[in-house]
C-alpha cells in the first residue's frame, strides 16, 4: 500500500503504542481517586500534558484536554457565549473547517474571505472587524490545501485593536483562536509568537491516538464548560480523564518535534520528485502551504473515479477533506479559491507522511499518470 492521506489520518507510533499501554493495563487507575497509586496517575497525566502544552511554548496549567480538535474548536467559541445576545460577534475564515464552520455559524459568524492563494484577505478582515466582535477563528494551516496563514500579523492586528479599544474605553474583549491540527507536526509553533489566545491540538494528525485533543487558552480567556460533571479540566470539560490517549499525545508531539526538521526536509524532496514525475496536471496550492501537502488538478477528469481506480492499485489519496468527500459535497476551501466546478471535480489532495519513503513516491508518481492516462482514453473514446 501507498497511503497518501496523511491530512486525513496517521498511524499511532509504535512508541506512542507503548507509551500508551502501561496506562490501560497495570497504571488504569482513576486519576481522581484517593490512593497513591492513582494519584500516580494523576502526576504522570499533568506531566504529560506539561509535555503537550511545552511543545507550543505554553505551561500544562494552560491546556484543556479535549476529546480531539472538533471538541476543541467548539470549545473555543464558548468564549462568545457570555455576550452572543445578539450574535454576530464572531468572524471565520471561509476556508475552515467544519468543526469551526458550524459552530462560527451557529453564532451568527461572518465569514472572512480568502484570496485565489488559500491565504486570508486582510482588507476584508479589517473591514469586518466591528467593535462588537469578541472572537476571530483563523487556522494556522488549512486542512484542503496546507495553506499557512499569516497567523503572526493577524495576531498583531488583533493586540493593536485591544488596544484601541481600551484607549476608547470599550469594555468588549477580543481573541484570537487557531486551529493548528494540521500544522502540529510541520511548523515549529509557539503560542506567544503568533500572538493567538487560544490554540486548537489534534493528536491524530500527529501518529498519535484518535479523539484526544487540546485547548491552548490564555489566561484572560473565560469559556463555558463544553461537558458539565465531575469538574475535569478546570470544569470545562467533565469526564474521566482519557490517561492513555494523553500519554500517547504526549509522546507523538515529542516525536513530533524531534522529526520536525528533518522530515520537512524529507517532504519537500518527495514534493519535487512528485511534480516533476507527475504528468498533466496543473498545481493548485503553489505557494505559503506545508510541505506534505499537494494538492492537483486534473482538468476534464472526475477525481473520485481517479481514488477509485488508485485504490485498486493500493495507492490512497483524497479529493479534499475526508468528512465532506465522504458526504459527497463540493469543497467550500477549493470554491472559495475561486476554482471552477470542473476543476474542483478534477482535484487530487496527495499529503505525504512518515510511512512514505522515497521508492513509494516514484511508484505512486508512475502509477497516477498511468492511471489518469488511461482514464483521459477512456474520456476522449
Ligand atoms: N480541524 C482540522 C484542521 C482538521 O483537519 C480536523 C480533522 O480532520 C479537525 C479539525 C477535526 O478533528 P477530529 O475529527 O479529530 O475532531
Amino acid at each position: 500500500m501507498i497511503y497518501l492521506d496523511h491530512a486525513a489520518a496517521t498511524p499511532v507510533s509504535r512508541k506512542v503504542l507503548q507509551a500508551m499501554e502501561p496506562y490501560s493495563t497495570r497504571e488504569f487507575f482513576n486519576p481522581s481517586a484517593a490512593y497513591l497509586p492513582a494519584k500516580k496517575v494523576a502526576a504522570d497525566y499533568e506531566t504529560a500534558k506539561g509535555v503537550i502544552a511545552h511543545a507550543i511554548g505554553a505551561k500544562g496549567t494552560d491546556i484543556v484536554i479535549t476529546g480531539g480538535a472538533t471538541e476543541a474548536n467548539n470549545l473555543a467559541f464558548t468564549v462568545a457565549a457570555q455576550r452572543n445576545h445578539g450574535k454576530g460577534e464572531v468572524l471565520y475564515l471561509e476556508t475552515e473547517h467544519d468543526s469551526v464552520r458550524a459552530v462560527a455559524q451557529q453564532h451568527g459568524g461572518r465569514a472572512i474571505k480568502v484570496l485565489p492563494s488559500g491565504l486570508i484577505n486582510l482588507e476584508d478582515l479589517k473591514a469586518k472587524i466591528t467593535d462588537d466582535i469578541i472572537l476571530i477563528s483563523v487556522s494556522l494551516a488549512n486542512n484542503e490545501l496546507g495553506t499557512i496563514q499569516p497567523l503572526a500579523e493577524i495576531g498583531s492586528l488583533v493586540r493593536e485593536i485591544r488596544i484601541d479599544r481600551l484607549k476608547r474605553g470599550i469594555k468588549i474583549p477580543i481573541y484570537l483562536h487557531s486551529d493548528a491540527s494540521q500544522a502540529l507536526n510541520l511548523l515549529d509553533i509557539n503560542v506567544a509568537r503568533l500572538g493567538v489566545d487560544m490554540l486548537t491540538l489534534n493528536a491524530a494528525k500527529v501518529y498519535g491516538p484518535k479523539g484526544v485533543g487540546a485547548l491552548y487558552v490564555a489566561h484572560d480567556v473565560k469559556l463555558s464548560p463544553l461537558t458539565m460533571g465531575g469538574g475535569q479540566e478546570k470544569g470545562l470539560r467533565a469526564g474521566t480523564e482519557n490517561v492513555p490517549g494523553v500519554i500517547g499525545f504526549a509522546t507523538a508531539i515529542k516525536e513530533a518535534k524531534e522529526h520536525l526538521n528533518g522530515n520537512r526536509k524529507k517532504y519537500k524532496r518527495f514534493k519535487q520528485i512528485l511534480l516533476s514525475e507527475l504528468q498533466g496536471y496543473e498545481l493548485i496550492n503553489k505557494k505559503h502551504t506545508l510541505d506534505n501537502f499537494i494538492v492537483l488538478c486534473y482538468n476534464g477528469i472526475d477525481a473520485e473515479r481517479l481514488i477509485y481506480l488508485l485504490e485498486e492499485k493500493e495507492i490512497y489519496v483524497a479529493t479534499g477533506a475526508a468528512c465532506a468527500a465522504s458526504k459527497g459535497q463540493k469543497s467550500h476551501v477549493l470554491t472559495a479559491i475561486g476554482l471552477s466546478d470542473s476543476q474542483i471535480a478534477g482535484s487530487l489532495r496527495l499529503t505525504l507522511g512518515e510511512t512514505n519513503t522515497e521508492e513509494q513516491i516514484h511508484e505512486a508518481a508512475q502509477i497516477i499518470n498511468e492511471v489518469v492516462t488511461t482514464e483521459r482514453e477512456r474520456i476522449n473514446d
